[in-house]
């Protein structure tokens, strides 16, 4: 709770140790500043992670009655990295999956499959299969699959917790790629499209199997009582399902992820304890203990915990620009190069020892490393005038972003550390190796070199 009570003594924390981590990563030789060896390296922040699993856990801990099944499932998707999925396990968390290569992801982690969800809108037979002879929770999208999980459970006695995913049509957030409950989202089923109700409430009859009902309509964007309506929805959907049932047939809800991180400062998330305030206000019920939960957080748990450290390799001007050129570009941040005006980052300097740089602000781009003209991390950014072998700090970088690395320019994936500062100690732990060029060539089709000829 310590996280959630003082927000901002906690962001004060964060930047104590970013800064510790970035002298400690140039000391220790995993960034050269200056003209060393490595341009790039990115680290994750062990006990930032630590606290915002526990921030989660406290907050609805505190909301629930004793012994009210809660998972917090950590959504695979927003950090792919075997130790993350690990680590967060080992905090109490589990994994939602959405794909066969996440679900292997969470078996290596030792993510158990009564602690797996499985949502994506396109489940394969196999997939399906697999899931249900692992036991795995699974949350279908359509009619289709529903009929689809008709024949496997038919087929096969299962262990899998099964629910419809919900699209409450509450209305988008402000960035319209994220947007999971609009009138026409391509997730789940469209309780507001004429008859659904009724089909949905008559499915569950006919299948005393289903007994979860999944919402998602949270995400970066979207304000906090608008994700709590959609909340709502599904909870007055249940209570409609288990009256015509006469019984507690849905006993558990998965309210998905989806809390926005404010990426223009260190402290002014909305919290989970916020978020669990919202909630309670919209739907007080949900924390009656009548049924168990389910969430699924991403960015939140580790956007900011992730920073990417840059060397400033070249700086130049072009008409009148200063432009600094580095190795951080679109393969890290896909979505601030193609996007910017939903997905700024922050942009702080060092100096090539890794202290941070002070100096008269002179406007700058921030250049990537990638052979097109928008490979820009920030542009016009006002910040101390940068030199060669100065450091770009890039905060908030934990999810969706170097963690799941774009292939533009056949850029290598750069490592992964994960940090821990003990005083002024800093120790690294490798999480994912710098990617070579033989992994590169191998992955480009190295091994069918004469397939064309
Ligand atoms: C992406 C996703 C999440 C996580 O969203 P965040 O915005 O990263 O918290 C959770 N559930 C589902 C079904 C998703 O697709």
């Amino acid at each position: 709770m310590a996280a959630d009570r003082a927000p901002e003594r906690s962001a004060q924390d964060a930047a104590v140790r970013r800064d510790l981590a970035v002298r400690a990563a140039v000391d220790q030789g995993l960034i050269g500043g200056g003209d060393g060896d490595e341009p790039l390296v990115c680290l994750l922040d062990v006990a930032g992670i630590r606290a915002s699993a526990a921030a989660l856990t406290a907050a609805f801990a505190t909301a629930l009655p004793a012994g009210t099944p809660v998972l917090h499932a950590f959504a695979v998707k927003a950090a792919p990295l075997v130790p993350v999925l690990r680590l967060l396990a080992d905090a109490g968390l589990g994994c939602e999956v959405a794909s066969p290569g996440e679900l292997a992801l969470a078996r290596a982690a030792g993510v158990p499959p009564e602690r797996t969800v499985l949502d994506s809108p396109a489940k394969t037979p196999a997939e399906l299969r697999e899931a249900l002879a692992l036991g795995i929770a699974v949350n279908a999208d359509n009619a289709q699959e529903l009929a689809r999980l008709d024949a496997l459970v038919g087929s096969a006695p299962t262990r899998s917790p099964l629910g419809l995913r919900i699209n409450p049509q509450t209305g988008a957030g402000a960035i319209g790629a994220l947007s999971t409950a609009t009138a026409t989202s391509k997730f789940g089923f469209a309780l507001r499209d004429p008859g659904m109700r009724e089909w949905l409430v008559a499915a569950y009859r006919d299948r005393p199997w289903l007994t979860r009902l999944h919402v998602h309509s949270g995400s970066q964007g979207v304000p906090l009582a608008r994700m709590a309506e959609g909340v709502r929805e599904v909870h007055a959907l249940a209570g409609e399902i288990n009256a015509a049932a006469g019984r507690r047939q849905v006993d558990t809800l998965d309210i998905g992820g989806g809390l926005p991180v404010d990426f223009t400062s260190d402290a002014g998330s909305p919290t989970y304890a916020e978020y669990v305030g919202a909630l309670r206000s919209a739907v007080p019920e949900l924390f009656g203990g009548a049924y168990g939960l389910v969430t699924e957080f991403g960015r939140s748990l580790l956007a900011r915990h992730g920073l990417v450290i840059t060397r400033v390799e070249y700086t130049k001007a072009s008409g009148g620009r200063a432009i600094a050129v580095t190795h951080a570009g679109v393969q890290l941040a896909t979505r601030t190069v193609y996007v910017p005006e939903a997905w700024p980052l922050r942009m702080l300097a060092y100096d090539a020892k890794g202290t941070p740089k002070e100096g008269p602000p002179v406007v700058q781009d921030v250049a990537g490393p990638a052979c097109f003209a928008g490979d820009l991390l920030a542009a016009g950014r006002a910040l101390p005038e940068l030199s060669p072998g100065d450091l770009i700090v890039v905060p908030d970088t934990g999810a969706y972003c170097f963690a799941t690395p774009y292939g533009y320019n056949s850029l290598p994936r750069p490592a992964v550390y994960g940090f821990t500062a003990d005083g002024p100690a800093v120790r690294f732990a490798l999480v994912r190796e710098a990617q070579g060029a033989a992994s590169i060539v191998a992955e480009a089709g190295g091994g069918q070199r004469d397939a064309l000829l």
